[in-house]
């Protein structure tokens, strides 16, 4: 008979975790609180409109980034039949009536940068340096140690050849902040352009995401983020693995140091076998009556940052730029939750609107979790959205006086609502790379409970979803090192 595994959550993590252990002859069953797969990676439809809720641009989509792209292919998340489209341009903002941009190609972009800021040629020669150098490092996602593997991917010596050269330069921007990175500009329309990023985040994050533009990567697949979990849920489930949708895990039961299933509302599984792929911290708090003791595990709990957004979607039935709409300094700032926002930019789709329309998002990336708890706790929460919804709609009509009028839909997701859909803590989706933290990737496997095993965002700061991705693959392996099963 075939060892059972459970899986709690149908994220990416999840889902991966749950392909590579069904392919690796177990016994899944994935358990979703929600109706439907994805967690995080998802997109709503509301009066014919579809808002891109996450994966705008995905690490791995070709296979320039050998590693995760075969694991999206694994998965069935790409694949045959999967277009994959690379918008251009990745971001730009108006400055003094002129639009500046990034595009893939860092040669053009440079250019293009050389000659609206001729003062600032030196950094942007160095920036381009610096982004092809480390556009020739390899991406591969390796195995575990000592687990048994049908197509083994191990680390080669070669490599780690093409690796060392890039350590200093890697080294040069984790000891930067963006907020440092882009005021190193004269130019202040590039300051804004390089600024998008939270200014406390490490420029390692920038550095990585030029390279992976720059190596073809991070494009977007057709349909977006919820067609990808879908695909992925069927390659699951086509294996014959078992999905509970509407089923929320109380508690995962552990006995004599061994997990031995869950506890739901109303039944107890059993397994051999548990993966918990809701967001670490929430699950330590609410999975367990005493959580398991490994110093890793108390690490991410004392020290995880995280990522927490307020999400705007907007309907609207007139036709705007497709793709991105430059970011833009407001005549009014937007004010909520005690900051103030002086720009606004939106990620733009009239293929996912009707006919003549076009669906917007923005993103506030500021940590406002206690603000709208404290709106909910005061019943001041609808209103609150109301007066961001206002100020949000107000802004695009000023700009796009098109727009008047034609709003059809505007939705807010606040950090809460990311709580409740998702479980996670104080609803964050990834963590945060600040200036001076080390790349670690955490064991996913308890000393202290047998049988026990973690996989998600978490596992490898500051996460995303190939993170996920690799996570869940990785915890398919500590099972089958566990059971000394091969890996498929
Ligand atoms: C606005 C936004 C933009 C983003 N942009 C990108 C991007 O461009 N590129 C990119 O790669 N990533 C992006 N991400 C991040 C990415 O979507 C997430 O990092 C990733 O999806 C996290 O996956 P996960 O499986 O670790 O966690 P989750 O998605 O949180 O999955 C956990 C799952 O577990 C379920 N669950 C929790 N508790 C229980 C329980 N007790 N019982 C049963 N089920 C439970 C949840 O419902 C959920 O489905 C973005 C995210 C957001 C919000």
């Amino acid at each position: 008979m075939s060892k059972k595994v459970i899986i709690i959550g149908a994220g990416i993590a999840g889902l991966s975790a749950g392909i590579y252990a069904k392919r690796s002859g177990f016994d899944v069953t994935l358990i979703e609180q929600h109706s439907i797969v994805g967690g995080t990676c998802t997109s709503w439809k509301r009066k014919g409109y579809l808002f891109e809720g996450a994966v705008h641009w995905l690490t791995g989509s070709s296979p320039a980034v050998t590693g995760y792209h075969q694991l999206w292919k694994e998965t069935g998340a790409l694949g045959d039949g999967v277009t994959v489209h690379t918008y251009e341009p990745f971001r730009s903002v108006e400055w003094d009536g002129q639009v500046i941009s990034i595009v893939r190609d860092i040669d053009k972009t440079a250019e293009s940068l050389r000659k609206i800021s001729p003062q600032d040629a030196p950094l942007i020669d160095r920036l381009v340096k610096d982004v092809k150098k480390v556009s020739k490092m390899p991406f591969p996602v390796t195995d575990i140690k000592g687990v048994k593997c049908e197509n083994p991917q191990r680390m080669r010596l070669g490599m780690l050849f093409k690796m060392l050269p890039v350590l200093p330069v890697m080294g040069k921007y984790g000891k930067m902040s963006c907020g440092q990175f882009a005021k190193q500009f004269t130019h202040p329309g590039l300051q804004r352009l390089f600024g998008d990023m939270p200014g406390h985040y490490s420029a390692m994050a920038l550095l990585m995401t030029y390279v992976t533009l720059n190596v073809g990567d991070g494009g977007y697949p057709e349909g977006g983020s919820l067609a990808m979990v879908h695909r992925m849920s069927k390659t699951f489930t086509d294996l014959g693995g078992k999905l509970m949708l509407n089923t929320k895990v109380q508690k995962v039961n552990i006995r004599a140091g061994k997990a031995t299933g869950v506890i739901l509302e109303n039944q107890t599984l059993d397994a051999d076998a548990v993966i918990v792929t809701q967001e670490t911290v929430a699950a330590l708090d609410k999975l367990f009556d005493t959580p398991p003791q490994d110093a890793w595990l108390k690490e991410i709990q004392e020290t995880a940052q995280s990522a927490v957004c307020t999400f705007v979607s907007i309907g609207v039935r007139a036709e705007l730029p497709d793709i991105t709409l430059p970011e833009w300094k407001l005549d009014t700032p937007i004010t909520y939750a005690g900051q103030t926002d002086q720009y606004i930019s939106f990620n733009s789709y009239r293929r996912h609107a009707p006919e003549g329309g076009t669906a917007l998002t923005t993103v506030f990336l500021t940590d406002t979790y206690d603000f709208w708890k404290k709106a909910k706790d005061e019943g001041r929460y609808e209103q609150e959205k109301e007066a961001l919804a206002k100020q949000v709609s107000r802004a695009l009509c000023q700009k796009y006086p098109q727009c008047e009028g034609k709003i059809e839909v505007i939705d807010i997701a606040t950090p809460l609502t990311y709580e409740r859909y998702t479980g996670a803590y104080h609803g964050s989706w990834m963590g945060e790379m600040r200036v001076g933290d080390k790349r670690k990737q955490y064991p996913g496997t308890c000393e202290s409970v047998s049988g026990l095993y973690f996989a998600g965002h978490r596992l490898i700061p500051p996460g995303g979803s190939p993170v996920a991705l690799q996570s869940g693959r990785t915890a398919a392996q500590l099972v089958c090192r566990q059971f000394d099963k091969i890996f498929r």
